[in-house]
């Protein structure tokens, strides 16, 4: 079982033996709404075409608002899109968010796109998509390869169909209606999970080694949040290499030469090393902020830490995440562990709906409020069942889903 949809399936599918979903329910649950794939024909700065496939994948509608991120990479395919669609249904329902899940994009290499050609790309694609999005119908946010200037562009786009309407995207730029503390909130989220794992352990988060693969917004807030919490962030990767010091990295210092440089690689405070033994190097706790399928049957036996906070989403294939759970690692789910972003997106869209901006310090205590909320529901279930936070997670999460939708049935 490699393929990202079929581990996201085999999850849910876990989640629903241990409730005792019944088939007709179960069907219910695992079929998306409405699946959309069209082709973006994209005119170039230098006149030639060329044509991107896009998708919207609207998973499950019976909390609430559909809500997922649009990524814009060369791997973004069909089950790709709907494997995170559905991720989003089971994380909205974690943290009792009153959403569904939906997860969009477009197969393409933004980098290798001027800033007007993404520009009109991403005008093409909210064409398209219009109609079936909107505050109470689904709501886009930022993923990988696009940021709040691509939610300004969707805004934009869709105000020309249904006039302006802040609330169809969350992830904007303040001046446009974007909440403060959205840029950082998935590494907060992070953050705060990961105090709460470690205090569950009797370990203090001062002085714990922490291994964070990824230093994009997610892995460069985690590790900024976490040095602030006296953790000592030891080592680092990203596609450009990775960076280790075993008495902590200067987190801000890194940060200006991946600014400047557009990587990890080369940063003189610490000691060059290949990128694929980040997942094995020693420390306490490992967070994987960068990509799916990184932690598979292959590397699991190696890992060294304690604590595996998933950042990423899907970043564990099944038969990685069996190997950790048989060695006693403490793994922390994806729907759980990055919550932290569509929390502080939810945010967002209430603040548009009532036209009333929050000051940061009431988006952050929220955040903590509802993380440290859904984490003791979690261990709570996890305590009651035996099982392991994933499956206490999905079980939680599958559980909400599944009486919203008999209700409305
Ligand atoms: P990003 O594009 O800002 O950063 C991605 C980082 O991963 C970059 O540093 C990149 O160099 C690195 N990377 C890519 N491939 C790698 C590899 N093979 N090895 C090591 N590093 C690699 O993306 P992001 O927003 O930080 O998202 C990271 C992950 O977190 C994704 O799985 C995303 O879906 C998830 N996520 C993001 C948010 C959010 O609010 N941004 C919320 C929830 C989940």
């Amino acid at each position: 079982m490699d393929s990202f949809l079929e581990a996201a399936r085999y999850y849910f599918e876990r989640a629903a033996d241990g409730l005792d979903v019944g088939s007709r329910l179960r069907r219910q649950l695992v079929t998306p709404r409405r699946e959309i794939r069209f082709e973006c024909i994209l005119p170039l700065d230098n006149g030639e075409i060329a044509t991107f496939t896009g998708y919207r994948v609207q998973h499950d509608e019976a909390r609430g608002p559909m809500k997922g991120g649009i990524r814009f990479s060369p791997e973004v395919d069909h089950d790709e899109v709907a494997a995170l669609a559905s991720l989003m249904t089971w994380k909205t329902a974690v943290v009792d968010l009153p959403y569904g899940g939906a997860k969009g994009g477009i197969e393409c290499d933004p980098h290798q796109l001027s800033r007007r050609e993404v520009q009109r790309l991403t005008r093409i694609w909210t064409d398209q998509l219009h109609d079936v999005i909107g505050p109470n119908i689904d709501v886009p946010a930022p993923d990988l390869g696009t940021n709040a200037q691509t939610m300004a562009w969707v805004a934009d786009q869709f105000a020309l169909h249904h006039g302006w309407t802040p609330a169809v995207v969350t992830g904007k730029p303040i001046d446009l209606g974007g909440s403060l503390g959205r840029e950082a909130a998935t590494g907060r989220g992070v953050t705060h999970v990961t105090k709460l794992v470690l205090a569950d352990r009797g370990e203090p988060v001062t002085g714990r080694k922490v291994a964070i693969q990824g230093f994009g917004n997610v892995g460069s807030w985690s590790a900024r949040l976490l040095a602030a919490e006296d953790a000592l962030i030891v080592a680092v990767s990203d596609v450009t290499g990775a960076v280790r010091n075993p008495d902590g990295l200067d987190v801000d210092a890194l940060a200006g030469h991946v600014e400047s440089t557009g990587g990890v690689s080369g940063f003189d405070g610490g000691e060059g090393f290949s990128g694929d033994e980040l997942l094995v190097e020693p420390c306490d706790v490992l967070i994987p902020a960068a990509i799916e399928g990184v932690l598979t049957a292959d590397n699991a036996g190696h890992v060294q830490a304690g604590v595996v906070v998933e950042a990423a989403n899907g970043p564990t294939t099944p038969a990685g995440d069996e190997t950790l759970r048989s060695r006693g690692i403490t793994v922390v789910p994806d729907i759980f562990a990055n919550a932290g972003g569509v929390t502080v997106s939810y945010f967002e869209w209430v603040q548009n709906i009532q036209q009333q901006p929050w000051a940061e310090e009431r988006v952050n205590g929220e955040l903590a409020a509802r993380m440290t909320k859904a984490y003791a529901d979690l261990s709570d279930r996890a305590a009651a069942t035996g099982g392991d936070l994933r499956d206490a997670a999905y079980q939680l999460a599958v559980g909400r889903v599944a009486r919203a939708t008999t209700l409305r049935t």
